[in-house]
C-alpha cells in the first residue's frame, strides 16, 4: 500500500461538461474534507454515497465550487484505496480551481497512468486489463473501444489462466513421473505431454488469429482502390486523406510498393492502398505493379472499384468485376461532371444500387455518399471479422507466440524421447511466458515502461 495520496483530472476536460477529480490513497477522504462543505462529514459517510456540496477555501471559508462528492472506501474502489470523486460542473476554470485548492493539501498529482499502476500493484486488476485500460484510452475508434472494454473485463486473462493451469497439470504430471522414472512411464507421459502442447498450442494459434483481426482495429480496415489507369483512383485518395485526418498506428506497416494512407471515415478506421491499375500487361515492369496489385486485393477486406462513368465499360473492367465478384465492394462511379457513357444495367447485374456511388472527385460530390456507404457496410458487420478479438496488445502477441515456440520445442522434445526433465524446462518456460501476459513474474522496468503509457488522471 502506498502512503501518499493523489488527485488528477480524471475526465476529458471538454466543453461544458462535468469533469472529474479522481483523489485516491489512504488520507484521501480526510484531505477533501478539509475543502468541502456539506451537510455532512465526510469522514463520516458510508461508502459508496454521494454528496452535494461547496468545495471551499479552507482559509476564507469562501465557496468555491459547487460540486457533487463520491465517496468510495478501501478496498472496494479501483485502486483498492479510499478514493474520492470530486465531480465540479464547469470547464476547464472550474476544475482547476477545485485542483488548485486539493493540491494545497496533503495531496500530489499524479503521474500519468498512476492509479491504474496502483490498481495492479494492489492486485485490483492484472497487466492484461491494466494494458487494456491503456488501449481504451487510447483507442481511436468507437469499435476499438469496445474491444479494449471487453479485454478490461478479463476475456483474455481467464483465457490464459485456463491454459496456465493446462500446463501446471502438465508440470505437476511430469514431476510425478520423474518421481518414478520406469521405461513405460516415460513414454506414456512422452504422449500426455505432446496431447497437452498440442492442446495449448492450438488455443494460443486461435488467440493469435484473433489478434490478426485485431489489427483490423489498430490498422485499420484494409481497403484497396482498384480500378484502370487515369480513372481517379489517385485524386480519391487524396481526397479521402485530405478530410479525413490520418489516424497514427503504432504498428509498422509492410513495406510494399503501393502507396497507403491511414483515414478515419465515421470512427471506422481504414487503411487505403492505391494500387497501380489492375490489367493484363505485356510490359514486365508494369507487370509487378499488377502482381502487386492483384496481392493488394487479395488482401483487402474492402473493395473500392473506380469506374470513368464519362467512358463505357471497358473489357478489363468487366474481367475484374468477375475477379472480385463475392467481396465486400462498393463501386465508384467518376467524373461524373462529365457526360455520362456507362452501360448501368450491366453494372446492376453485378451490384446492389446501395454499393454503387455516383461521384466527382474533381468537383468534390459524392464523397458523403462513399463515407455512408463505408459506414453502412462496416455497421452491419458485412467488413468485419468474426467475433470481436481477445487479442490487440503487442507486447500479448509476442508472449503467445514465444509460449508457443517454447511448446513446439516440448512437443519435439518429447517425440524424440528427449528425457522428461529436458522438457520440464520448455513447459515451464511456456508457463512464465503465459504468465508475463498477467503481470507475473515482469520486472519492474517492465511495469514502469507500461505504466508511463497512460494519460493523465487515469
Ligand atoms: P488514377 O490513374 O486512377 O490514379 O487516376 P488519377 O487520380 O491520377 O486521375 C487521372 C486523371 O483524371 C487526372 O487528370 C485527374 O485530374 C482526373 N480526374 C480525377 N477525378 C476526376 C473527376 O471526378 N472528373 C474529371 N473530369 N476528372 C477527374
Ligand atoms: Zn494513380
Amino acid at each position: 500500500m502506498y502512503s501518499d495520496t493523489i488527485a488528477a483530472i480524471s475526465t476529458a476536460v471538454g466543453e461544458g461538461g462535468i469533469a472529474i477529480i479522481r483523489v485516491s490513497g489512504p488520507d484521501s477522504i480526510k484531505e477533501v474534507e478539509n475543502i468541502f462543505k456539506s451537510k455532512i462529514r465526510l469522514s463520516e459517510a458510508a461508502s459508496h454515497t454521494v454528496h452535494y456540496g461547496h468545495i471551499i477555501d479552507p482559509r476564507t471559508k469562501e465557496n468555491l465550487e459547487e460540486v457533487l462528492v463520491t465517496v468510495m472506501r478501501a478496498p472496494r474502489s479501483f485502486t483498492t484505496e479510499d478514493v474520492v470523486e470530486i465531480s465540479a460542473h464547469g470547464g476547464v476554470i472550474s476544475v482547476k480551481r477545485v485542483m488548485d485548492i486539493l493540491l494545497q493539501q496533503q495531496v500530489r498529482l499524479a503521474e500519468p497512468g498512476e492509479f491504474t499502476k496502483r490498481a495492479f500493484l494492489n492486485g485490483r486488476i492484472d497487466l492484461s486489463q491494466a494494458e487494456a485500460v491503456i488501449d481504451l484510452i487510447r483507442s481511436k475508434s468507437d469499435r476499438a473501444f469496445s474491444v479494449a472494454l471487453k479485454q478490461v473485463e478479463g476475456t483474455l486473462s481467464r483465457k490464459i489462466k485456463d491454459l496456465r493451469h493446462t500446463l501446471v497439470e502438465t508440470l505437476a504430471h511430469i514431476e510425478v513421473n520423474i518421481d518414478y522414472p520406469e521405461h513405460d512411464v516415460e513414454s506414456l507421459t512422452a504422449d500426455f505431454i505432446k496431447d497437452k502442447s498440442r492442446l495449448v498450442m492450438d488455443e494460443i494459434d486461435k488467440l493469435l488469429k484473433t489478434a490478426e483481426e485485431g489489427k483490423i482495429l489498430r490498422e485499420g480496415i484494409t481497403t484497396a482502390i482498384v480500378g484502370r489507369p487515369n480513372v481517379g483512383k489517385s485524386s480519391l485518395l487524396n481526397t479521402l486523406a485530405h478530410d479525413n485526418k490520418a489516424i497514427v498506428t503504432d504498428i509498422p506497416g509492410t513495406t510494399r510498393d503501393v502507396i497507403e494512407e491511414f483515414v478515419t471515415i465515421n470512427n471506422i478506421p481504414l487503411k487505403l492502398l492505391d494500387t497501380a491499375g489492375i490489367r493484363e500487361t505485356m510490359d514486365v515492369v508494369e507487370q509487378i505493379g499488377v502482381e502487386r496489385s492483384k496481392h493488394a486485393v487479395n488482401e483487402a477486406d474492402l473493395i473500392l472499384l473506380v469506374l470513368n462513368a464519362s467512358e463505357p465499360l471497358h473489357p478489363d473492367e468487366l474481367e475484374l468485376m468477375e475477379q472480385i465478384r463475392g467481396r465486400q465492394c462498393i463501386v465508384i462511379m467518376n467524373k461524373m461532371d462529365l457526360p455520362t457513357q456507362l452501360d448501368m444495367e450491366i453494372l446492376h447485374r453485378y451490384y446492389p444500387p446501395e454499393l454503387i456511388v455516383p461521384m466527382s472527385v474533381i468537383a468534390q460530390e459524392g464523397i458523403d455518399k462513399l463515407e455512408e456507404a463505408i459506414s453502412n457496410l462496416f455497421f452491419s458487420g458485412r467488413i468485419e471479422g468474426g467475433d470481436l478479438t481477445y487479442v490487440s496488445n503487442v507486447r500479448h502477441i509476442a508472449l503467445l507466440k514465444k509460449a508457443k515456440a517454447s511448446l513446439e520445442d516440448a512437443y519435439e522434445a518429447a517425440e524424440q524421447l528427449i528425457p522428461i526433465d529436458m522438457i520440464q524446462i520448455d513447459v515451464r518456460l511456456a508457463w512464465e511466458q503465459l504468465g508475463e501476459i498477467l503481470g507475473e513474474a515482469v520486472g519492474d522496468s517492465l511495469i514502469d515502461q507500461i505504466f508511463s503509457q497512460f494519460c493523465l488522471g487515469k
